[in-house]
Parts: C-alpha cells; structure tokens; sequence
C-alpha cells in the first residue's frame, strides 16, 4: 500500500468509487497518498422527486471528504446518466488530459465485467486511457455476473467504518440496500474471510506492472 502515491479513481456515478473501493481509497490516504477522484454523472435525471437536481454532486463532495480526498483532487463531470457510452470520446479525451496533469501510479475503476454500460464505458475507456499504469477493477456485486477475486486490500474496522460513514452522505440514495452498514461490513468481512484477515476489498487485475 505504501507504494502507491498517487492514486486514481474513476467513478461513473458519484458513489461508485466508494461502494466499490470506499477502505481501500481510506487507508491509502492514512498511508500518505494522493488520491484523485473522478466523477462522470451526478445522474441529474435520477434524483428523486422533490431533492435538488445537484443533490449528488453536494453528497459526492461530503463523502469524499469523510475519506480524506482533498476537496481539489475531487473532479466532477456532468454527463447524462446511463447515456456515457453515447460520449465515449470525451470521456477518453478527458481522461488523457487527466493523464498528462496528473502522473498517476494506481487506477481504481469499475471492473470490466460490470453490466451497468455507464460502468463498462467508463471501464474500457480507463484502461485505453492508462494501459501503461497498474489498474485494479473494484467489485460491485449486483452489477457483476462475474468478478474475479484476484487482489485484495487488507482492511482495519476502522477503513471500512470510514466508508460506511461516507456513503451515509448519500441521503439521496438512503435505503439502497447495498448502502447498509450490514451489507458493507459483511461484504468486508467476506473478502477478509478469503484471505485470512478482518476485513478486506477485493479487485480485478486488469493491469500489473511490477
Ligand atoms: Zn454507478
């Protein structure tokens, strides 16, 4: 964990980076590390009756804080939600132009097998994108018909504490069962089970370079 300083992650939608990879993006802050986060959709046309069309990008903005992730490193687009594939092109164009800011030395991204197209457009645009970096897909289990368990990040209570916390901020999204401290802990707990610790978040390699 501590060779990585400057860290990447792509989120299709505001929570996506931190279902997925929510202790993982806390210990590595708690670890000294730099990381970006990058939002594609603040899904305007998704938020509920009666919420504020920016509600999402007003939580995205509190979790990512409950992590530690500088509120300058935090970059939100707002392309339409479900509809990513339709501006494929940009998102690319946009990611290299983050590329040559930004001299990134780990990718967190939806894994390549995720269902969601707003997931796999922001997948296969990543790895184009930074295919000479070290990628790791982060699992989100009702969007993956497979997922394969090949890295895990060892986790205290305390990094998967902080990313309950964090999806807390999400009181759009409140009552998603996924969001549950239940259903976090259980799945940290699951993927600790596998490999001999507490807690854990599993990953895809999609790239390695040693
Ligand atoms: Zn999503």
């Amino acid at each position: 964990m501590n060779t990585f300083k400057t860290v990447l992650v792509l989120a299709p939608h505001t929570d996506d980076g931190e279902l997925g990879a929510g202790g993982t993006i806390a210990k590595l802050i708690e670890n000294g590390a730099e990381v970006y986060y990058v939002a594609f959709s603040t899904a305007e046309e998704s938020v509920p009756e009666g919420m504020p069309k920016d509600i999402l990008k007003t939580e995205v903005k509190s979790a990512t804080k409950q992590l530690g992730i500088k509120e300058e490193n935090l970059i939100i687009f707002n392309y339409e939600v479900r509809k990513l594939n339709y501006v494929r092109q940009e998102i690319l164009e946009e990611l290299i132009k983050i590329r040559s800011n930004i001299n990134v030395d780990l990718v967190l991204m939806p894994s390549l097998h995720d269902l969601h197209q707003d997931h796999t457009t922001v997948a296969n645009e990543g790895l184009r994108a930074f295919k000479q970096k070290p990628i790791l897909g982060y699992e989100l289990i009702w969007n993956n018909l497979t997922f394969n368990t090949t890295a895990f990040t060892q986790l205290e209570e305390r990094h998967v504490q902080k990313k309950f916390e964090a999806l807390k901020e999400y009181n759009s999204q409140a009552g998603r069962d996924y969001t549950s401290r239940d259903f976090i802990f259980s799945l940290a707990k699951t993927r600790g089970v596998q490999i001999g610790c507490s807690f854990a978040e599993a990953f895809e390699v999609v790239r390695w370079i040693i």
